[in-house]
């Protein structure tokens, strides 16, 4: 896939590690277990949405943007990656604040709060859970112009058919370095949120004819809402290259994400523990936690065998680890 086409900023010095976890694999006495470790991307704290900011802030200023705007939830990982690569870029950076459970938004708080005004966000406008994330950015984009900005929109998780070719891109640099290391992939697995992540590694492995699966765990909606999520952004997404990406490979799996978004679940609990005690990896409490949760339970239910390669995306998140130190008292 011709992904040199697009004009792309670079914020990560050559490639993520790709490793064998042999103390975790041999606990789980199942299939072998890999990390792709784009938890230690480029930009501050690393994470996910840095491959698909390369994209983004590229065609931010292909469009002559100066300013970014952006939006998430209270400790959002997006935002602060976002708000880095404006920093890194000399931007100014807005965010509209999805305060999902009232009053949780602190400007106190530690985490990727805390991150936020460390690096000098220009400003944070906080919106009742619910609201229209989209509206609210276009006012502030409004406002912006009036003042002679050029603002550029970035949606939530950097999830569209710009953001999603980081993730088009990963899969293409796991298969350079599978092939270097010899590693035959069964399957990929990965967090499903605002769905970047998902589509574009099921585009990517698809569309470079490997015939590697991509599974997704659901982290904040069941099935029936996710899918659509993914098929969109993945449709999308291969349309840029010309291709039909087919409905039929996006594979969502449901039953992690316990009371909600962002709340805790023991299997969750279980999950960061065991990598943090076996591996060293920290993973976060509200993706990566519940998605390795998501990867036990395929394999307690034998989806993947005894000796399938599989292959886990850490996407990152533990800057937000310590503002949920609570979660983890009893440990
Ligand atoms: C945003 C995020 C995800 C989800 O990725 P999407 O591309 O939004 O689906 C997973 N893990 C972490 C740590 C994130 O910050």
């Amino acid at each position: 896939m011709n992904l040199a086409q697009f004009p792309r900023r670079r914020y990560t010095e050559g490639q993520t590690p790709l490793e064998f976890l042999p103390r975790l694999t041999k606990e789980l006495n199942g299939p072998n277990i890999w990390i792709k470790r784009d938890d230690m991307l480029g930009l501050a704290g690393g994470g996910n949405k840095t491959r698909k900011l390369e994209f983004l802030v590229a065609d931010a200023f292909a469009q002559g943007a100066d300013t970014l705007i952006t939006c998430g939830a209270v400790q959002s990982n997006h935002c602060r990656l976002t708000l880095a690569a404006a920093c890194k870029e000399g931007l100014p950076c807005h965010f509209i604040i999805e305060e999902r459970v009232p009053g949780s938004y602190n400007e106190q708080a530690s985490g990727n709060n805390f991150l936020f005004h460390l690096m000098g966000i220009a400003s944070v406008t906080v919106v009742p859970g619910g609201s229209n994330m989209m509206e609210a950015m276009e006012k502030l984009a409004d406002s912006i112009r009036q003042k002679g900005g050029k603002p550029y929109i970035i949606p939530g998780g950097g999830s569209n058919a710009v953001g999603t070719l980081g993730y088009v891109a990963c899969a293409e640099e796991i298969i350079a370095q599978a092939f270097d290391k010899g590693l035959n992939i069964d399957y990929v697995v990965c967090t499903s949120g605002s769905g970047g992540t998902h589509a574009g590694l099921a585009v990517g492995f698809w569309g470079n004819n490997t015939n590697i699966p991509v599974v997704g765990i659901n982290i904040s909606r069941p099935n029936e809402t996710q899918r659509p999520v993914i098929i969109k952004d993945a449709v999308a997404t291969a349309k840029r290259f010309g291709l039909d990406f087919p409905e039929a490979m996006v594979d969502c799996v449901e039953g992690y994400v316990g009371p909600g978004y962002s709340l805790p679940t023991p299997e969750m609990v279980e999950a960061v523990k065991l990598m943090a005690r076996t591996e060293a990896i920290l993973l976060d409490p509200v993706y990566t936690g519940k998605s390795f949760a998501g990867l036990l339970g395929l394999i307690r239910q034998g989806r993947f065998k005894k000796g399938e390669n599989v292959v886990f995306v850490h996407t990152g998140g533990s800057p937000a680890l310590y503002h949920y130190k609570d979660y983890f008292a009893q440990s």
